[in-house]
């Protein structure tokens, strides 16, 4: 396979386009980097670094795009996740139920408070864990489930909150991938006792370094985070509970809040973006080759990753062949967690896991960034289908 430039029309233009990054961070940063260096000089000056007035802004406006009564700063998703299930009371023996087949930090929160994750399957055509297998890995020693909404799509969550209620158990939603996404008319970060959203700069709404927030409804729980954030301290020096250090600095927030008033435009470019993927795919004949991913009709769906399956054993060649023709592409992810080193302990729990396997040697992520051009877009696509042999088609409609 050559890298060559593959002419490429896009409605009445030709370009020369002949690469596709996964993500190009500074294109969305650019256009807001005046705004941003503004607050932070404004910050260097107050000497005002953690906590303030630019974190107070950002839990409210998250407040907001979540629809809950309120929202805490943090260090990362990955404190977030920590936090909610401190909060909430995981402690040692408890089971707690969460996919597989996502990022590390779902699962080791469990496993740093003493809780056992006990991993249940997806879906293989949303990724999302599959609701049905929700009872049968109830035991007594359940207390939560932890919903991840996986590539930016809400899991099913009205029969995960029926099922939940039945046993007594909390919901904490994984909402790292989702912020702005719905699920039939309500927020990620609303449809369980608490939300929990990562900035890391791969997110949709990404900082630049690490952050999180927390959202609830529950004034108990929101309460109990903001003390937990802090060493469970209140008032200064005072520890009613052994809390953790894990707050937002007021330089992330300031860079949060300039890229927060474009939310939802991100979010629905990420939306054209996938619409213009199917439709070049399915132009390009690869609808039977692939599974092109699709938004269930209740969900608004936020395209964190636009990941498709390569059915048949060929993603890894497919993948380095796109590489080779300068097409980014990523394995979200390709080793689900209970065939992790670190949870071997936990094998024999987890042996009916078949869809996550599969999904793990088939999915690839496609660039989907807002600021990824049409161009850009159809490069990748033509690529694919040379990888794939398929005839090529006349790419109509990607303009
Ligand atoms: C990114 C991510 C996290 C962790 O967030 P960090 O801010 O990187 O700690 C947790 N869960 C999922 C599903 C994620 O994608």
């Amino acid at each position: 396979m050559t890298t060559q430039n593959l002419r490429v029309e896009h409605g009445t233009e030709t370009s020369d386009v002949s690469s596709a990054p996964l993500l190009d961070v500074g294109r969305g940063n650019r256009p807001l980097k005046d705004e941003i260096m503004e607050a932070v000089s404004d910050i260097i000056d107050s000497g005002w670094f953690i906590g303030g007035p630019h974190v107070k802004l950002l839990e409210e406006t998250v407040a907001e795009v979540s629809q809950t009564e309120f929202a805490i700063g943090c260090a990362s998703g990955s404190d977030a996740l920590l936090l909610a299930l401190m909060a909430i009371g995981i402690e040692p023996g408890d089971e707690v139920i969460c996919p597989s087949f996502t990022f590390f930090a779902t699962a080791s929160a469990i496993h740093r408070l003493g809780g056992t994750p006990v991993f249940i399957d997806i879906e293989p055509d949303t990724f999302n864990l599959d609701v049905s297998k929700i009872e049968s890995l109830i035991t007594s020693r359940t207390k939560a489930i932890i919903p991840v909404h996986l590539f930016g799509q809400c899991a099913d969550m009205d029969p995960i909150n029926s099922i939940a209620e039945a046993h007594g158990l909390k919901v904490v939603e994984d909402c790292a991938q989702a912020i702005g996404a719905t699920y039939a008319g309500r927020s990620a970060g609303s449809l369980g006792s608490v939300g929990c959203f990562s900035f890391y700069p791969t997110k949709n709404l990404g900082g630049f370094g690490d952050g999180g927030m927390l959202t609830t409804n529950d004034p108990e729980i929101a309460d109990k985070l903001r003390l937990l954030a802090n060493h469970g301290m209140r008032p200064r020096y005072y520890h009613s509970e052994v809390g953790i250090n894990s707050r937002l600095d007021a330089i992330q927030a300031a860079a949060l809040n300039a890229k927060m008033k474009h939310i939802g435009d991100y979010s629905s470019k990420r939306a054209v973006n996938a619409a213009r993927y199917e439709q070049l795919m399915v132009d390009a004949g690869l609808a039977d080759q692939l599974l092109i991913p699709q938004a269930n009709t209740d969900c608004g769906h936020v395209w964190n990753q636009f990941t498709i399956r390569i059915p048949g054993g060929n993603r890894d060649q497919v993948r380095q062949q796109l590489a080779e023709m300068n097409v980014g592409s990523e394995v979200y992810y390709p080793v689900p967690l209970h065939q992790q080193e670190c949870f071997a302990s936990l094998k024999e729990n987890n042996v009916d896991l078949v869809e996550t396997d599969r999904a793990a040697e088939e999915v690839l992520s496609l660039p989907i960034f807002p600021e990824l051009t049409a161009a850009e877009q159809a490069y990748a696509v033509n690529c694919l289908a040379k990888i794939l042999d398929v005839v090529e088609m006349p790419l109509k409609r990607a303009g």
